[in-house]
């Protein structure tokens, strides 16, 4: 396993982490703290506008881990659902426009109203499926992330590490995972599954589960603040061939969020040296 102790070059920070700053801060600011890598969202590439993003992101050599986020294919009517997959295009084309290594994809949860479970993920293959040729046509890796099953009613159905596997080996190539340790750290298949991942780990989010967790999307914990074996995760990612950036994903509306994003970042710093 690497030591990134005294090893800056594989931090990235996700714009989620940082977000009460526009984009053109979010860049400027991960620049002033050192930091090589970043993961920007859609909304603040399009409240920045994608040409200038691209600009910037260059002018300060920054690596683009990943482009959050794709997905959301899950829908009540036909037409919903190919309003997904046009979106999911767009998504494909600002990602190569800013350089980007990879799209996140989140699948969606239930359509409102429905209860079909084996439905709604034949909906998320199916809307993957669609988006694929422009991907592979952009040379865009589609980074499916499984999330943790809290969400699979309202946000993602696709919940192990597996599940997100089977999905890259139906599809073939141009697919791949991210494994966040905040969605799969519980997962008894864990080891195995990123042993089966090896070649496919297309990026690797950090942050801590907090006991007690208060919110089921917003509550989540700065490295070393919470019970995940995050040098543990990472040991099995890395024997899987990953060798990336670690990209430090904190929603937290109760804590993070509320404070200074350059003094966020400089504790972000710390604890990558700490406990990554
Ligand atoms: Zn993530």
């Amino acid at each position: 396993m690497r030591d990134l102790t005294d090893d800056l070059r594989w931090l990235a920070i996700n714009s989620a982490t940082i977000k009460s700053w526009p984009l053109d801060q979010q860049i400027e600011g991960c620049a002033r703290a050192g930091i090589t890598g970043i993961a920007p969202w859609r909304n603040g590439l399009a409240d920045l506008g994608v040409s200038r993003a691209r600009e910037l992101l260059r002018a300060h050599q920054m690596t683009v881990t990943c482009l959050c986020r794709g997905g959301m294919f899950t829908a009540a009517d036909a037409a919903g659902r190919k309003a997904a997959i046009d979106d999911n295009r767009r998504a494909v084309d600002e990602a190569a426009e800013i350089g980007a290594r990879c799209l996140v994809l989140v699948a969606g949860g239930l359509p409102a109203g429905s209860k079909d479970i084996a439905g709604a993920r034949e909906q998320i293959r199916d809307g993957i499926a669609a988006m694929l040729p422009q991907a592979r046509a952009a040379n865009m890796p589609l980074a499916i992330e499984p999330l943790h099953p809290m969400t699979a009613a309202d946000r993602c159905l696709i919940n192990t590490l597996d599940q997100a596997l089977d999905l890259c080996d139906e599809l073939g190539a141009g697919t791949g995972v991210v494994v966040d340790v905040y969605h799969v750290w519980w997962d008894p298949e864990l080891p195995a599954a990123i042993d089966r991942a090896r070649g496919r780990i297309l990026t690797y989010h950090v942050c801590d589960w907090l006991v007690p967790t208060t919110d089921l999307v917003e509550d989540r914990g700065m490295m070393g603040d919470g019970v995940i074996d995050l040098r543990g995760i990472r040991a099995m990612v890395e024997e899987a061939g990953y060798a990336g950036h670690c990209d430090v994903e904190i929603f937290s509306a109760r804590n993070w969020w509320k404070r200074d994003p350059a003094e966020v970042l400089q504790v972000a710093i710390e604890r990558y040296r700490k406990f990554v």
